[in-house]
């Protein structure tokens, strides 16, 4: 069997040559990432192309994720770089200036998103510099916000800026953000990543935009801002995945918080059915060493304990001196987290709607019977989402007449698409696959098999049929008297 925790691997200088795309796939990788943050569209387009033949050569359905880069916030230029100690002031003005030093101990400097500067309040903190330099709020008067520094770093120009107690409401799409969604439209990519959500109406906005360009994509919300995590509910129901964004996230919630949020966030994203990733220094020493930390192995294992769907590289595999290797400890790691894993999380969620209890029978019905795999008939892939979500021990094959809902269940535990078919009713959805899978040998006929379909077929969010497949079955579809 396959490993069944999803591996998505942010592609780079350090990745994007064929061979080594094609290798990465046959390695374990499920979704490629493009980090929209660095790279302009042409590099991306190039590699998009490359990604599109290593897949077709694969054989395999993997998939695409565009990540948008989002409002993130950022101080302006710098003359020189600062040298800050503890006590130091910095003075945030909302002019265009370059940042420089005014006094013995006080600094002058601006950030990119100014607007956010009057929604400040005393007593509140920044982080500079993905929080490694932490300041607090003593005054602002409207025009400037003066905060004193608390540890000594040293701060150069454009580097990041976290409030992580301000309410900013922030603006989630740039200009640039909007132009990149419509390159990803246009190129056909399978999810987006939306950086820096708050609120549910910030997917809402993302889903409207790719609608209006005519797209469809499935929208993964990347949860890193504090009131992502206390809107999350919300947000998950506007959302087709969630991603635990833990580099943004650390700096925005305290840090000892970040285990703990992990662990809800992959459980309700779970009990919703939409896969979910863990993101960001997984493996991260292995981008100059070929061996991970005992903490990062465990961090990988954990994370896949938890339950959820995809594990996630990001300079490891786009700048890294090892991506195969890399990957390679990702799925040998995965692979033992399995063995002592939790399966059949039956009676643990709560249910959202009929197909839920549909589902959860099958998978019961599968476990009592022992068969060798699920079968699950799905239009738009929600049904095979949905059987996953109880963690089944055994496979799940999913069919469907749909490339794209092939490529989109890449990201969701435990599912393989085994079977591409034509749209027709449900005997000849079975014909053919009994076809397919004598020819492709990748079914045992002697063995028993659940399937789940809605009937009459291609509807999605109709799953009505679960099925017992044995032999006799088997038998009679290789050579069916009627369709
Ligand atoms: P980023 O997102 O790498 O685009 O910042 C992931 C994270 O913040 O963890
Ligand atoms: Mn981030």
């Amino acid at each position: 069997m396959e490993k069944r925790t999803k591996i998505v691997a942010t592609i780079g200088p350090a990745s994007d040559s064929p061979e080594m795309l094609l290798k990465l796939i046959e390695k374990g990788v499920n979704v490629f990432r493009l980090n929209f943050s660095h790279g302009d569209h042409d590099y991306h387009l190039q590699n998009l192309k490359k990604i599109k033949e290593a897949i077709a050569k694969s054989k395999k359905h993997v998939a695409v994720l565009q990540d948008i880069s989002g409002p993130k916030i950022r101080v302006g230029d710098l003359k020189e770089p600062f040298e800050l100690k503890a006590g130091d002031i910095l003075e945030f003005v909302k002019e265009e200036i370059v940042g420089e030093q005014i006094d013995a101990h006080r600094y002058r400097l601006t950030i990119n998103q100014k607007e956010i500067l009057s929604k400040i309040n005393v007593g509140e903190y920044i982080y500079l510099y993905d929080g490694i330099i932490r300041a607090e709020v003593i005054e602002n008067d409207g025009e400037k916000v003066v905060a004193r520094i608390e540890n000594d770093g040293l701060l150069t120009s454009r580097k990041g800026v976290n409030f992580p107690h301000s309410r900013i409401d922030i603006e989630v799409l740039t200009p640039k953000d909007k132009e990149d969604m419509r390159w990803g439209v246009e190129n056909g990519v399978d999810f987006m990543a939306i950086s820096f959500v708050q609120k549910a109406a910030d997917m809402q906005k993302a889903r409207e935009l790719v609608e209006s360009y005519g797209g469809d994509v499935k929208l993964i919300a990347k949860i890193e801002k504090f009131d992502a995590v206390e809107n999350i509910d919300e947000i998950i129901k506007e959302s087709d995945g969630i991603m635990v964004a833990r580099g943004d996230l650390g700096i925005e919630v305290p840090y000892h918080r970040v285990p703990i949020i992990q662990k809800e966030l992959i459980f309700k994203a779970n009990e919703a059915s939409i896969p979910v990733i863990v993101a960001t220094q997984m493996l991260l020493s292995m981008t100059k060493n070929e061996r991970a930390t005992r903490a990062e192995i465990s961090d990988v294992a954990n994370a896949v304990l938890d339950g959820t769907d995809a594990v996630m590289l990001s300079e490891e595999s786009a700048i890294g001196d090892h991506p195969l290797l890399v990957v390679e400890t990702m799925v040998n790691t995965i692979k033992d987290a399995e063995s002592i894993y939790y399966y059949n999380r039956f009676d643990f969620y709560d249910n959202y709607d009929e197909m839920d209890l549909i589902d959860e029978s099958a998978v019961r019905l599968g476990d009592d019977l022992e068969v060798e795999a699920l079968l699950s008939a799905t239009t738009s892939g929600g049904s095979a989402r949905k059987l996953s979500r109880y963690k089944p021990k055994m496979p799940i094959y999913a069919i469907t007449h749909d490339e794209k809902t092939a490529r989109s269940l890449a990201l969701s535990w435990g599912i393989e698409t085994k079977f591409i078919v034509e749209k027709s009713s449900l005997s000849s959805v079975l014909t053919s696959l009994v076809q397919e899978a004598n020819a492709t040998k990748t079914l045992d006929f002697s063995k028993r098999y659940i399937l789940t379909a809605g009937n009459p077929t291609g509807v999605a969010g109709t799953t009505n049929v679960i099925r017992i497949l044995t032999q006799n079955e088997f038998e009679y579809y290789l050579d069916p008297k009627e369709v």
